[in-house]
């Protein structure tokens, strides 16, 4: 299934899009994890999941293999991640061959981040609507890209990012996935001046519940992701207490995916963080009402 047929749909039936965001793990049990963990998402019934790309060499393989495992042993529509920094052109026309082999039709075109010493290989693109334009001359597979409700982090402000990323929809890719944040306001405002500019794609909010105090400051420093006060004051209220702080965290995503649906967004895509839990609390909630 291409994915942006499937947008297209719900814009037209108000069937939002459910998705779930995985990482290729480290370890053997990372993967059985895993894999138990998508069989148990499985039966929410998502639109498609996604997978990944490695920052570094070691984990790029996996996403290929995961995908293609996904998609063809569980039998739910798999999208790659792939970011063009560190990889040569052939590189990448390698990847695409293994993907379509594989019978996947999605991927996520990114730019990446590099490290701080990067020495780019020969002909490397820079940034995703080089990798988007690149994509388009070689296959026909759908294509989402990221975008950033709190602008980019090495963006010099909100309006250069939003004209970077019409350059990215303009090479050919075909919805949008954000970065997660935690303030829906931030959603609308951006996603208000990205039409005034012509994007015209589905932008889908990405949406990552609160795991524990230790996750808030991985992905706030990650990310670059904004605590609104009264989500810190409720956070600060648990300190120290992960079950709650977790409680805190599905109840919050919760109310940022219901306020979503009903103004209108085209589906949600959720950080699962290989893990089932959450998602699954907010899936029962939204299902109550
Ligand atoms: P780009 O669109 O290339 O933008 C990066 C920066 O460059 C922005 O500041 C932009 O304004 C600027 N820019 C863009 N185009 C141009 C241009 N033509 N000229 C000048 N400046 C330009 N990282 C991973 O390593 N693996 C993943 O699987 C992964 N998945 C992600 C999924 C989502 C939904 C999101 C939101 C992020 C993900 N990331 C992932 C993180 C992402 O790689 C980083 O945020 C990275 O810094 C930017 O990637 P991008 O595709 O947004 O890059």
């Amino acid at each position: 299934m291409r994915i942006s047929d499937r947008y297209t749909q719900a814009t037209e039936t108000h069937l939002p899009v459910f998705s779930f965001e995985f990482f290729p793990p480290r370890t053997e049990a990372g993967f059985a994890s895993l894999y138990r963990t998508v069989q148990d998402l499985k039966l929410l019934d998502p639109d498609f999941v996604s997978v990944t790309w490695g920052a570094g060499g070691s984990t790029r393989q996996k996403t290929v293999e995961i995908v293609v495992r996904i998609q063809q042993e569980i039998g739910l529509t798999a999208m790659a991640h792939l970011s063009c920094i560190g990889s040569t052109p052939d590189q990448i026309t390698k990847t695409l061959g293994q993907l379509t082999a594989g019978g996947i039709e999605n991927i996520l075109a990114l730019g990446g981040d590099h490290p701080p010493e990067y020495e780019p290989p020969p002909g490397a693109f820079t940034y995703a609507n080089e990798l988007a334009s690149f994509i388009r001359t070689q296959s026909d597979f759908c294509l989402g890209g990221a975008c950033y409700p709190e602008t980019h982090p090495l963006a010099p402000d909100s309006e250069t990012d939003l004209r970077n990323l019409k350059r990215k929809v303009d090479a050919g890719v075909d919805f949008l996935i954000t970065q997660l944040y935690f303030d829906n306001a931030d959603f609308f405002a951006f996603e208000k001046k990205a039409r005034e500019i012509g994007i015209d794609v589905p932008i889908v909010p990405g949406i990552m519940p609160i795991l524990s105090a230790k996750s808030i400051r991985r992905m706030t420093s990650l990310s670059g992701a904004g605590i609104p006060n009264e989500l810190q004051a409720k956070l600060t209220e648990v300190e120290n207490d992960d079950a709650a702080t977790c409680d805190v965290g599905v109840e919050w995503a919760t109310l940022q995916c219901r306020e979503l649906l009903d103004k209108g967004a085209p589906g949600i895509h959720f950080y699962t963080l290989n893990k089932s839990m959450a998602t699954r609390a907010i899936f029962e909630k939204l299902r109550k009402g």
